[in-house]
């Protein structure tokens, strides 16, 4: 099946694909219009290939990464991949000497070497530094759609729905030719759907392309004690006494030194669980997982250098404020850091509370008040949180409570409780939305008893920051 207007190609695919057998169908673009080879767009043309290696050359210069390799990932435009399994099927007599290597085949090699000289970076297949190259040309977008279409119109049924509420005539309104959609059609193109396709329709210009350097994030674990009544964890909490002042909060506190060592464009601090802006948190700390994305500077956490790094980083942050400290810095594997949120509920917390009572307390009364065995208690939603919280009944454990006196009008109650538990409501009683509460088991009200100050002494946990070091250690 031969064509009366010949294919236009550009020099390389005239050499690579048509060959000899193809030389009759085809015509040779210029030299400065390698753009309008039908099969490659000029994607592959040495001097396009110089163009973009400057460009991804420069964009490294402005925003250096300390990696000494990288992927490299192309993103063609849906109309090349198209053209090049029409043309496949079409044009049978082609026998260049890459005519049977896919075309991101070659176009990979064709880059690889000249991104390599231009970057200083060995291209690898295992590397946490992903260049993304994105090639775009939107000369036949309708026109491929519509093509398409008429081929396979059940492909398209989903998008007839969307299409009836918009434009009858199918221009503009969202693209429907999604990369995934064209998958599934292109191993169904025979060679008679390809005949009918208007293949020798020469793209207008060259192809955009744009850039994007992604580095696998690095996930480091700890744990954070807090001794500030007067720190929230996060800068986004939602508490309506805490004015918010940048940098004043335990997750910019801790994140904040190791953006600044590893240059992570992005972070995000993830505890188990959290504390009120009055609640230190004592004890071996509160664990938490740090997620640093983008980082420039990876090399200080090479395995020879990891430890001494991490142990820098602590001494970073306990020095650069006396709110916070962290201990126990390790790092994570994505796989590890991502299981994190689960198994909230199977956490146990340890408090100590400093209670005030307005009547003079009842020693007696106060040391019966004492647990040793799980007190099951039911929390509707807390006063002070129900604008931000769905209305429930919440049951919740107290696994252990001990109580001491102090003096007439103060005592300090220990207790053990299942995570979730909102602890002050358990000790005032919360106007009885709280039942039963430490209030109803020494006989006062809310107003009467109330705490003062509230430290968390231990977090336990399912997730596990203490055993990754030793994973790490088997790996080696
Ligand atoms: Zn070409």
């Amino acid at each position: 099946m031969t064509s009366s207007v010949p294919l236009p190609l550009c020099s390389v695919c005239a050499r690579q694909s048509a060959g000899e057998g193809g030389k009759e169908s085809i015509r040779v673009a210029a030299e400065d219009a390698s753009f309008e080879c039908s099969l490659c767009f000029g994607i592959l043309h040495p001097a396009f290939i110089d163009d973009v290696s400057k460009a991804a050359e420069a964009h490294l210069a402005s925003c250096p990464y300390d990696a000494t390799s990288f992927i490299l990932a192309l993103n063609l435009p849906t109309s090349q991949t198209l053209r090049e399994q029409i043309i496949k099927k079409r044009f049978p007599s082609f026998d260049g000497i890459l005519a049977d290597i896919p075309f991101k085949v070659r176009n990979i090699n064709a880059y690889l070497s000249k991104l390599q000289q231009a970057s200083g970076l060995r291209p690898t297949l295992m590397s946490d530094l992903q260049l993304t190259i994105t090639f775009e040309n939107d000369d036949f977008l309708d026109s491929d759609t519509e093509f398409l279409r008429k081929a396979f119109p059940q492909d398209f049924r989903s998008g007839k729905k969307r299409r009836q509420n918009g434009d009858e005539n199918g221009s503009g309104g969202e693209p429907e030719l999604t990369k995934n959609r064209l998958q599934n059609m292109l191993g169904r193109i025979n060679e008679k759907i390809a005949s009918t396709f208007p293949v020798e329709k020469a793209p207008s210009r060259p192809c955009k392309f744009s850039f994007a350097f992604e580095r696998d994030p690095v996930y480091i674990a700890g744990r954070y004690c807090k001794y500030s009544r007067a720190l929230p964890q996060s800068p986004w909490s939602a508490e309506e006494d805490a004015p918010l002042i940048p940098g004043h909060s335990v997750s910019e506190k801790v994140t904040g030194p190791m953006a600044k060592l590893l240059g992570s464009t992005e972070t995000r601090f993830v505890a188990s669980g959290r504390e009120d802006i009055d609640v230190r948190m004592l004890g071996e700390g509160r664990p938490f997982v740090v997620h640093l994305i983008n980082c420039r500077n990876t090399q200080t956490l090479r395995p020879d250098r990891r430890v001494e790094t991490l142990a820098a980083l602590r001494d970073a942050i306990n020095k650069s404020s006396v709110d916070v400290s962290v201990s126990e810095l390790a790092l994570l594997s994505r796989e590890v850091a991502e299981q994190l949120s689960v198994g909230q509920e199977d956490k146990k917390k340890l408090y100590t509370a400093y209670c005030y009572s307005t009547l003079p307390i009842d020693t007696g009364v106060l040391k019966a008040a004492t647990r040793t065995e799980p007190l099951e208690i039911i929390q509707k939603t807390p006063v002070r949180v129900m604008k931000r919280r769905a209305l429930l009944d919440r049951p919740r454990s107290i696994y252990t409570l001990e109580t001491m006196p102090i003096d007439e009008h103060h005592f300090l109650v220990r207790m053990e409780t299942q995570a979730g538990t909102y602890i002050k409501e358990f000790v005032h009683g919360d106007f009885g939305r709280t039942r039963p509460s430490l209030a109803d088991l020494i006989g006062c009200q809310k107003g009467e008893v109330d705490i003062v100050q509230l430290d968390v002494e231990r977090v336990d946990l399912v997730w596990p920051p203490e055993n990754t070091g030793k994973k790490d250690e088997k790996k080696k």
